[in-house]
């Protein structure tokens, strides 16, 4: 009996792979494997592609988000407002700048920060906003936006998991001051490797990030800024400039999926499918379902060979590492919720309706 994994990222290799073989080669032939050449195509594609002024290519996404909060100047007994179901990656950040973490709950349908709820915790102290757009839907960023302008507060989009994702026909990202992009093999855009990449409209955002990625100097062993080693391999941007070809196809793919899913599960009661709000063309880095009996609907699809995922088993919120900010079960019941209710099935571009129909008919076994 073949496996039915999460994701496949072979496959996609393979597509691509004479193509992929030949950008490796022309960036190990120029003896440059650090930012140069290819880093600077990819961000001014990736620029082009997300309709974005500026996009600076960084080692990974967190620190997109770190290098973004750093050129807002996010430090000591500032505020970030943010949500708890999400990757640590969002958070860490807030966490190294010696910020605190503010978090607001999700709305339980679409599993993103609520906005309503955004205002009742703006404070003095508060920096910036950074929603996720998880599962690669856009949170609901136009009332996002709408407080960001009406405080004068920034935004930054952790668009980790929603590279190509629209919202009234904008790109996830472009919304805010910064959109924080990775790289991670996993990620529906994913290198060999990792990275990330930051785009913005603004000029002097964009000036600050390029120092900073270089250890906080313009002019080599002239350190203006306390900055970080955050550069984009040039291998990974050759590999990246390939993938982005394609990106919008393997996109379409996955909401293809998503939509022969929609059909076939939406019947049984003892699942909810995701919800997608209004005006949003999501891309389905995860499909998230919320599950009765989640973790042993899990444990019996292990069984017929389907991979399933939980993201995320713990609120960032009750993690260890955020003890100390004082928060406790409770606080955010919706977030608590989704962490025990949620469960993502396989999804990937090149997932067949075979494999798909193998998910469908394990799920309905369960449950009968
Ligand atoms: C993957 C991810 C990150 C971190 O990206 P890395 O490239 O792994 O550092 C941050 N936020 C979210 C929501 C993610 O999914």
């Amino acid at each position: 009996m073949n496996r039915v994994p999460l994701f496949n990222m072979n496959l996609q290799r393979q597509a691509i792979r004479l193509e992929i073989e030949r950008a490796v080669k022309e960036v190990l032939n120029s003896g440059q494997y650090v930012l140069g050449e290819s880093v600077r195509r990819f961000e001014k594609e990736a620029a082009h592609f997300l309709g974005s002024r500026y996009a600076v290519g960084v080692a990974s996404g967190t620190d997109a988000i770190l290098l973004s909060l750093t050129a807002l100047g996010v430090s000591r007994a500032d505020e970030v407002i943010t949500s708890p179901h999400t990757f640590f990656g969002t958070v860490g950040p807030v966490l190294h700048l010696g910020a605190k973490p503010v978090f607001v709950d999700i709305d339980p349908q679409t599993y993103n920060i609520a906005p309503q709820e955004i205002r009742k915790k703006i404070s003095k102290k508060t920096k910036a906003i950074l929603p996720v757009h998880l599962y690669g839907q856009c949170a609901d960023i136009v009332a996002i936006k709408k407080i960001s302008s009406e405080y004068g507060i920034p935004v930054v989009e952790d668009t980790a998991q929603a590279f190509g994702a629209l919202r009234e026909g904008k790109r996830a990202g472009t919304w805010g001051d910064l959109g924080a992009f990775s790289f991670y093999p996993t990620k529906n855009l994913g290198a060999y490797g990792d990275g990330g990449l930051i785009c913005t409209n603004r000029r002097s955002l964009f000036e600050r990030i390029r120092v900073l990625r270089v250890q906080g100097a313009r002019r080599k062993y002239f350190h203006e800024l306390a900055g970080y080693n955050s550069r984009l391999d040039s291998i990974q941007a050759a590999v990246l400039s390939v993938k982005l070809k394609y990106i919008d196809r393997w996109n379409e793919a996955r909401r293809e999926k998503a939509g022969f899913y929609q059909e076939k599960l939406k019947n049984i009661q003892q699942i909810i499918l995701p919800y997608i709000a209004p005006k949003n063309v999501p891309i389905y880095h995860l499909y998230a379902i919320r599950a009765k009996k989640r973790d042993a609907l899990a444990k019996s699809l292990a069984k017929q060979g389907v991979e399933t995922g939980v993201y995320y088993p713990l609120p960032q919120h009750l993690q260890k590492a955020l003890i100390g900010w004082g928060y406790q079960k409770g606080d955010f019941p919706e977030a608590e919720r989704a962490a025990h209710e949620t469960l993502t099935l396989p999804m990937f571009p090149e997932l067949t309706r075979q494999q798909q129909e193998r998910v469908i008919q394990s799920i309905r076994e369960f449950y009968l």
